[in-house]
């Protein structure tokens, strides 16, 4: 019998994420029924909101269940199809889960065109996390040309899109990220104006220098202190796109110091969640596909080879240890 693999939940983690919350199996390959699209996935995408969904809180999406299949944005090509919208050998992007193959009835799934940009980045600067990136800027940040733009976990997948786009209006841009190396990356590469090292131990200091005319507008990806040391250093009139709070994400305390500035200096704050505004992506993935395919947008990956890697790239990635998109490589 043909079997692939898949990785499902197996327990709920309170706070840190394990590897024993995870668990690997074999299972069938199902038989592909009238109207159905079997895809062998090329790459699994790894992402911060799994964290969320591996919890049964409360929360603006239902919880993964127990003992089914993780969760996960994947690309790959179709290999079996009795849906006329799909032929054999397409690439399509989808949300296959942590699994080698999927099956699906073609309604979530998208056919994707890898002449000029490389399937991979349908899961990172063309895919969810560049829309995130261009979401957050144009619809809530609206910067204008000399204005200045702070964006945390400035190296990520998410970060670094922010960055450029910002770079491309015009804008001064600061990132914030952890460690020399990714600062020298976000600055050298991304050809961000600076980068704070927030792990050096002078946060405030650092960013004040980085941003000596004050910061216009946040994109947050992180919470905590390094959420209140740009909040600091705000200007009147600054809006902020909250977009995550990856400090907090294993339930660790983040609570915000300086809330007053929101008042004194009469700032904007949204929260949002991309999958939310789906009427959008068509035009933003277009917007982003060509700057790519332009040679106007950099992105970086952490390639995990093989399904039984994902747990701990997952890990991970909640530490930080990823630089760039976290992917795992499948076939
Ligand atoms: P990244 O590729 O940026 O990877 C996560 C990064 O976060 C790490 O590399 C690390 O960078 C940083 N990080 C991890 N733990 C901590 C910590 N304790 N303190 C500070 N930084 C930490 O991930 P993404 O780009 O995919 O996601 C970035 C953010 O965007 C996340 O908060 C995510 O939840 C959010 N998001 C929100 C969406 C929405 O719709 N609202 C959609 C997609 C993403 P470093 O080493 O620099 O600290």
């Amino acid at each position: 019998m043909n079997t692939y693999q898949r990785i499902v939940l197996a327990a709920r983690p309170q706070g840190e994420v394990l590897p024993e919350h995870f668990r690997l199996e074999s299972v069938p390959v199902p038989p592909v029924g009238e109207g159905q699209v079997l895809v062998r996935h090329q790459y699994l995408s790894l992402d911060p909101y799994m964290r969320g969904r591996m919890s049964d809180a409360k929360s603006y999406a239902a919880p993964q269940p127990l003992d089914e299949t993780m969760i996960g944005g994947t690309v790959g090509q179709v290999v079996e199809s009795k849906n006329p919208r799909f032929a054999v050998g397409d690439t399509v992007v989808g949300m296959g889960g942590w699994a080698e193959m999927s099956l699906s009835d073609g309604a979530m799934l998208r056919k994707v065109d890898t002449t000029h940009i490389p399937a991979s980045a349908y899961l990172g600067a063309v895919g969810m996390p560049g829309m995130t990136a261009w979401y957050g800027l144009n619809h809530i940040m609206k910067p204008k040309a000399g204005e200045t733009v702070a964006v945390s976990a400035a190296s990520g997948a998410v970060g670094s899109i922010v960055g450029q786009l910002a770079k491309l209006k015009g804008c001064r841009v600061v990132g914030i990220a952890g460690g020399s190396e990714k600062c020298a990356y976000v600055v050298d590469e991304l050809g961000f104006d600076a980068c704070v090292d927030y792990k050096a131990g002078n946060l405030r200091a650092d960013l004040k220098a980085a941003a000596p005319d004050g910061i216009d507008a946040i994109f947050e990806n992180v919470g905590g202190e390094v959420f209140d040391a740009a909040l600091a250093r705000t200007n009147a009139f600054a809006r902020i796109a909250l977009c995550g709070m990856i400090a907090g994400y294993n339930g660790e305390d983040i609570a915000l110091k300086n809330v007053r500035t929101l008042l004194t200096n009469r700032i904007l704050l949204q929260g949002f969640i991309v999958t939310e505004h789906m009427e959008l992506w068509p035009q933003g993935l277009t917007e982003l596909g060509q700057l790519l395919a332009g040679g106007k947008l950099k992105f970086r990956e952490s390639v995990a080879e093989g399904l039984a890697a994902a747990p701990e790239a997952f890990i991970g990635l909640l530490k930080g240890r990823n630089f760039g998109k976290q992917l795992v490589k499948l076939a």
